[in-house]
């Protein structure tokens, strides 16, 4: 059985297509995240997932189970939000030990419980604070604690780093990581941010405007994209449309090319070249961006690994340039 598995699944409101006939399955103790733009319908996936919005059409099964019908609560899933969504009144310990309250488990059961899930996320001594006393990074932990003390099979997560500070979100995403695999546990996680789909996952799906554009692999999305927004979306690549590959490579075919795949080059170095006018530099620390405008108006991206090797010369805006790269990275 697949932990979630839809077929043909949409859901309208009004006149928007939210989700627009979406298939996908979700492996049990799969780590697969739904990564797009903003409004592409990722939440509204996540919410019919928890059983908070019904279909309009298809059909949507958890654990091979038809979820017609069936109450958030029966669904064996739970949720992690963006805004974390904890108790402001409750005690760190007692917004943890919230799932196991409700299901009537005795006090000092669900604290033990509730104590060994805060330090499972490293939050050990925090058990008696108020959530307005911990750091933000601190209240994700809690709510993620909150989320898995009731062990469900699936955990739905949208956008759970998205208020976090650049250091903070890097290192969460390792921990999720670590922890998921510890606990086995099918993670579905909705993010707009590429890094953080292609570094976690086992799959990602990208959405564009209620639809899946792609579903595999995060090495596969990022060296076989199948579309133009996918090739865009997943690494900012340059897209060099049918008519300009015409005139390359004498086929009109579009492809894509990653901007670390292209290099400043001299004519005459062999490969694939265009040339135009460097207009923009933008320094990223380990590697700095080339904005190049062609002569028709196309601009490509080069990104270079900034080395400390004085005899690597960056060339300035302003300046004339050639862009190659080698065949093999089409
Ligand atoms: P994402 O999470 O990818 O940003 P959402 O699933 O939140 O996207 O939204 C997808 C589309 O559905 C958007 O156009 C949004 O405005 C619309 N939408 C979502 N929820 C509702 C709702 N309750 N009522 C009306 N429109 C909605
Ligand atoms: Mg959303």
């Amino acid at each position: 059985n697949h932990a979630v598995e839809f077929q043909q699944v949409s859901r309208v409101f009004d006149t928007v297509h939210a989700v627009d006939r979406v298939d996908l399955t979700v492996a049990e103790g799969e780590f697969f995240s739904m990564l797009g733009p903003s409004g592409s319908g990722k939440t509204t996936c996540l919410r019919l997932i928890a059983g908070f919005e019904q279909a309009s059409a298809g059909c949507i099964r958890i654990h091979g189970r038809d979820a017609a019908g069936v109450p958030p609560y029966e669904r064996d899933v739970n949720t992690v939000f963006q805004d974390y969504a904890l108790f402001p009144h409750m005690s760190v310990l007692d917004n943890v030990a919230y799932g196991l309250m409700v299901r009537g488990v005795a006090r000092a059961v669900r604290h033990r419980q509730a104590e060994h899930m805060l330090a499972m996320v490293k939050l050990a001594d925090f058990g008696g604070r108020r959530p307005a006393a911990l750091s933000g990074g601190q209240r994700q932990r809690v709510a993620l604690a909150r989320a898995l003390i009731n062990q469900p099979r699936v955990l739905l997560l949208d956008e759970p780093l998205g208020a976090l500070d650049l250091k903070l979100r890097e290192a969460m995403q390792t921990e999720l990581k670590a922890l998921q695999r510890q606990l086995g546990i099918t993670f579905v996680y909705v993010t707009h941010d590429q890094g953080e789909a292609l570094s976690m996952s086992d799959r990602v799906a990208v959405f564009k405007q209620g639809r899946i554009e792609q579903l595999s692999s995060p090495r596969e999305l990022y060296n076989r994209p199948r579309t133009a927004f996918v090739a865009d979306f997943v690494g900012g690549a340059n897209v060099i449309d049918a008519s300009l590959a015409q005139s390359l490579i004498g086929r009109a075919q579009a492809f894509s090319v990653r901007p670390e795949q292209m290099d400043f080059v001299s004519e005459g170095d062999g490969g694939i070249q265009l040339t135009g006018t460097l207009v923009d530099v933008q320094y990223h620390g380990a590697v700095s961006r080339y904005q190049v405008a062609l002569a028709d108006g196309r601009q490509l991206a080069v990104s270079r690994p900034n080395l400390l090797d004085a005899t690597q010369v960056a060339p300035e805006p302003g300046q004339a340039v050639t862009v190659g790269w080698p065949a093999h990275a089409m």
